[in-house]
């Protein structure tokens, strides 16, 4: 799916390779009057190569040269390109597709290294004070709770790069934790993807070398630095792997990209000198995060953090063969056992390994952290997740309210909040309509349907009913890409229902906006969903959810009650495509023939709160039940 925002991705890559250079080269020379130290480090790894291997010393763990076996298949190399500046570097690292033999044996006699003097823990974690990083605000006056820094270590994050609720989690969760008497550090990939506009307003913070797995090579790591609202973002910079259009291409080339970035993280942490209380990862592509810091990194400062690991969506767990993910991540034999990383026989998964190793894992929701314990919803990890059931929780997501609000939004025609949502409500109805070349008719009932196009969604569901939910007072609106089935039956209907459905094949942040603020319903009839988001979108902007009783989604939306008149929108439990209609027809008499009790829902979903208050403060309660010392 495509990341909001993105420029062309061709042109944006020119500027990569070019501008960044420069700017690198730029911030290189302002850095070494500013960072005397740090610039020696860098200087080091430039001018003498044999010295590159010290610079990486604070990044290489004591373990680093535990591994020897060899490797029976790696993985290709994500690119053959290297970052220009370090060439020298790179084309002395044999290509990653011979065989790894030599590499592994050369890496097996290094010798065990140890963290340098300057990365040493400091007493007391703190925010890097130089000029690159913004003061962050403290709140010690007003919040009675003890510090704690985090550091939130993930693949993807509004508004850099979004595939999904992942990157609106990993915006709005830091922001308000930091207003919770948190310092937090976002660590990212610097993909190339990343628009331009923040590209140019980061900052360089410094450079190492890495080793990586049995590679023999010692790879580029650079760190940007982006500060806002009280939050550090940092990038870590490497084109070899960073470099294409999207943040996932294919797990043979994730795999490596994902096991250099969680290693280069914790580098890049020991490397800043900032020790986190907690280490946050999120989802498979930070899951090694967790094993890392115990084994490789367990000896150097930042294994004194401990470490908490949130799924966000169980299906996807970096699964791939043991000698591939042995090779690229370095990980010992000891982690390779069913206990951990290993499945079936031959096969390692990365999410199981971090869920072992992680000191809590989370899930973004209390009935999704049930469900997954189940064989129904646990993508064959059941067994794994109930045997840590004890460090297992739920806590459910919540959106950003600056991001998302009727009265504010820019994306939306006409502003509103719950004093005139209901008129201003159909003006947006009948603006969307004109976009989209629908009928333009108020007294139309619009379903909006906001999703990537999978199989998780519920779309076999909704593709079996569009006929019967379209009467003719009724208009659909479908804005989401992803499977080539699903996105051609939209196509299909749009076709056949002209000026009734609306097909909208792409990834578009304002339209998506646009959708919630003049829609009557929203549909969301997902086979499982960890949380989900558009539900609660939905109903801050006074569209009312029908959603399946899974998930998240079970948890966030309140059945209506007919007889009491309670609730905030249409639920159906069982997978099928029969209740799920029976749930969009509920919908449909209250809304033609009880205009007034569904305005008064309307009225109750814009005021319930699904704000991220509550949710972080159980995360910070839980950062500080982890850090009781
Ligand atoms: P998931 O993470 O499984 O994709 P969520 O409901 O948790 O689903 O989050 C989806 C987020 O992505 C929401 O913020 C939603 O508005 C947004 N989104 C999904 N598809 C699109 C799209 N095609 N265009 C714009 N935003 C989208």
């Amino acid at each position: 799916m495509d990341p909001i925002d993105s420029p062309d991705p061709q042109s944006f890559y020119q500027y990569s390779l070019k501008g960044r250079l420069v700017m690198a080269r730029k911030k290189t020379e302002t850095q070494s009057k500013k960072e005397p130290a740090v610039k020696k480090t860098a200087a080091a790894a430039e001018e003498a190569p044999a010295e590159v291997k010290a610079a990486v010393k604070a990044a290489e763990p004591a373990e680093a040269a535990v591994e020897a076996a060899e490797p029976a298949e790696p993985a290709a190399p994500a690119k053959k390109k290297a970052p220009a500046a370090k060439k020298t570097a790179a084309k002395k690292a044999p290509a990653a597709k011979k065989t790894p033999a030599k590499k592994a044996a050369a890496k097996k006699s290094a010798p065990a290294e140890e963290a340098p003097a300057e990365a040493a823990a400091p007493e007391a974690p703190a925010v890097e004070n130089s000029s690159a990083v913004e003061e962050v605000p403290t709140m010690q006056a007003i919040v009675p709770q003890p510090r704690r820094s985090v550091a939130f270590i993930g693949s993807e994050c509004h508004p850099f790069v979004k595939t999904g609720g992942l990157g609106d989690v990993m915006y709005a969760l830091p922001r308000v934790l930091a207003s919770l008497n948190c310092d937090v550090r976002v660590i990212l990939p610097r993909y190339a993807c990343i628009p331009k506009k923040y590209q140019d307003l980061m900052v360089y913070r410094g450079e190492f070398y890495m080793d990586l797995g049995r590679t023999g090579r010692s790879y580029y790591v650079g760190i940007m630095e982006y500060v806002c609202d009280g939050v550090v973002y940092d990038f870590i910079d490497n084109e070899e792997f960073f470099s294409s259009g999207n943040p996932y291409v294919s797990l043979v080339d994730d795999i490596p990209k994902y096991c250099f970035f969680s290693k280069a993280a914790l580098a890049a942490l020991n490397y800043l000198d900032w020790i986190p209380d907690i280490v946050h990862c999120h989802d498979w592509q930070a899951a090694l995060v967790p094993v890392y810091l115990r084994t490789l990194f367990q000896d150097t400062p930042v294994g004194r953090a401990r470490s908490v690991l949130t799924i966000h969506n169980l299906r996807f767990q970096g699964i791939y063969n043991i000698p591939t993910i042995k090779y690229w991540s370095g990980l010992p034999d000891s982690v390779f056992n069913m206990g951990a990383l290993k499945v079936g026989h031959e096969d390692a998964n990365m999410l199981k390994g971090g869920l072992a190793y992680a000191d809590r894992i989370t899930t973004v929701s209390g009935t999704y952290a049930q469900e997954i314990q189940t064989s129904e919803y646990g993508e064959t990890l059941e067994n794994h997740l109930r045997y840590h059931s004890g460090k297992l929780r739920g806590i459910v997501n919540g959106i950003d309210y600056g991001m998302w609000n009727p009265k504010t939004d820019a994306a939306v025609a006409v502003h509103y909040d719950a004093s005139d949502a209901i008129g201003k409500k159909r003006e947006n109805k009948l603006a969307l309509q004109e976009e989209l070349g629908l009928v333009k008719d108020e007294g139309k009932f619009v379903i909006g349907l906001i999703s990537r196009l999978t199989n998780q969604k519920g779309l076999d569901l909704v593709n079996a009913i569009v006929p019967q939910m379209m009467d003719g007072n009724t208009q659909i609106v479908v804005l989401g890409t992803g499977d080539r089935q699903y996105e051609d039956t939209f196509r299909y209907y749009e076709g056949a229902y002209s000026g009734m459905f609306s097909a909208c094949i792409q990834y578009d942040e304002a339209r998506a906006h646009r959708i919630y603020a003049a829609a009557d319903a929203l549909l969301v009839p997902s086979r499982f969903e960890p949380c989900g988001l558009t539900q609660l979108n939905a109903m801050h902007y006074g569209t009312l959810p029908i959603v399946r009783e899974t998930g998240g989604l079970k948890d966030t939306v309140q059945p209506y009650n007919v007889f009491t008149g309670e609730g905030n929108g249409f639920t159906f439990d069982r997978y099928d495509a029969g209740l799920l209609l029976d749930a969009v027809n509920r919908a449909k008499t209250l809304y033609f023939t009880e205009r007034e009790r569904w305005d008064e829902v309307v009225l109750r979903d814009m005021a319930k709160d699904v704000s991220w208050e509550n949710s972080a403060k159980q995360y910070r309660d839980l950062y500080l039940e982890l850090t009781q010392w």
